[in-house]
């Protein structure tokens, strides 16, 4: 029998990339969207051959209502949707009580429908934060709320935890895990795209002139679609409580802006090539919240490896020089930046 999956957050970049590898893989697939009216013709058309394999439901993170409709007939979740904004909100509820409570509906009622595989998607936010002295995480590391956080890293943190918890409390024999990526990029399907891309972006439109001394870590929206989906099928033993960081490696801004230069020199007119002094960073992280949040990072090595991913999951995450270019690639034939 075909079985059914509820995707939560379909209109987003991860949630659309994980109903397009279920679709392609025969699935059905159930997604909860905030607005049905304005996202079901979008979803339609990214997806037109789907038909009745894929149902739209309405359903918000702070609400009961639909929840119930949307898990009808499923056999897993994929709980994908969480707030994940630009700026950071000068309220850390806003974030962080619509993840908590979200993840909690969502498993409630995955819980009452009878349905045992519930993936959560967390995030390198819940582990590699708030622990000064260490740059190198695994999937064992957590999160330190007590160092204080900001808003978004704490949100994960807590909807992870709060998620462990329930399950261990309500849902016992539930085959509960989570999948963390790093920071996501890789092709986007239209200009509507993820926070993390922005930054790509930014690299290539010119709208950062220095570059800033700070590294991320990067993985593939394709890599982390494909976590899910092989989470939703292994056996229940393999994936049972375990965290699944998806993470290809570490890369300073510089090395981003290289392999854009190198691997797509005809789009890299505008990448910045002088470094940005640390003092400028400092001077206006009072004005500017990105600058603020760089004040954080500059010179911080933050490592998470996602090595026990690839071997509990099997499978091999595409090189990070071939997301970059695959991200700039697309940002540039969607026509989302001019270069
Ligand atoms: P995104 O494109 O902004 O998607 C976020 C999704 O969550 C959207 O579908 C959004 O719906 C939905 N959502 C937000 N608040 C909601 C609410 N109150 N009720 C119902 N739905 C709500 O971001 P993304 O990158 O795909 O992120 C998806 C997940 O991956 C999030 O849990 C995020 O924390 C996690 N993650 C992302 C990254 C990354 O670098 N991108 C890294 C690690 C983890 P609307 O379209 O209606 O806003």
């Amino acid at each position: 029998m075909v079985k059914s999956i509820l995707v939560t957050g379909g209109t987003g970049y991860i949630g659309g990339e994980v109903i397009d590898q279920l679709l392609a893989g025969g699935y059905t697939v159930h997604t909860t969207v905030r607005n049905k009216a304005k996202s079901e013709p979008k979803l339609r058309a990214r997806w037109p051959e789907a038909g009745e394999r894929l149902k739209v439901f309405q359903a918000d993170l702070m609400s009961d209502e639909g929840w119930a409709e949307a898990n009808a007939g499923c056999d897993a979740v994929a709980h994908v949707a969480s707030p994940f904004p630009m700026a950071t909100p000068k309220d850390k509820d806003e974030l962080v009580i619509p993840a908590r409570e979200g993840t909690l509906r969502a498993l409630k009622f995955a819980h009452e429908a009878g349905i045992e595989r519930f993936v959560q998607t967390s995030s390198a936010a819940a582990i590699a934060y708030g622990q000064p002295d260490k740059d190198h995480f695994t999937h064992l590391d957590w999160t330190n709320l007590a160092a204080g956080v900001p808003p978004y890293i704490e949100s994960k943190t807590v909807a992870e935890r709060a998620a462990r918890d329930w399950v261990a409390t309500h849902a016992p024999t539930m085959t509960f895990c989570s999948i963390n990526p790093v920071a996501v990029f890789g092709p986007v399907y239209d200009d509507d795209m993820s926070t993390s891309v922005e930054m790509v972006k930014k690299i290539i439109d010119g709208s950062i002139p220095l570059i800033p001394d700070m590294g991320i870590c990067v993985t593939d929206v394709r890599d982390v679609a494909e976590a899910h989906v092989r989470a939703i099928e292994a056996p229940a033993e393999k994936v049972r409580g375990e965290r699944f960081p998806t993470s290809q490696k570490f890369m300073w801004i510089r090395e981003m802006a290289e392999t854009v230069r190198s691997r797509a020199p005809e789009h890299a007119r505008k990448v910045p090539k002088k470094p940005m002094p640390d003092w400028l960073v400092k001077l206006l992280a009072p004005f500017m919240d990105e600058m603020k949040q760089i004040r954080s990072e500059l010179g911080n090595v933050r490592d998470v490896s996602g090595k026990h991913t690839e071997e509990v999951l099997g499978f091999t995450f595409i090189p990070a020089e071939q997301t970059l270019e695959d991200t700039v690639r697309s940002l540039v034939r969607k026509g989302i930046v001019k270069v």
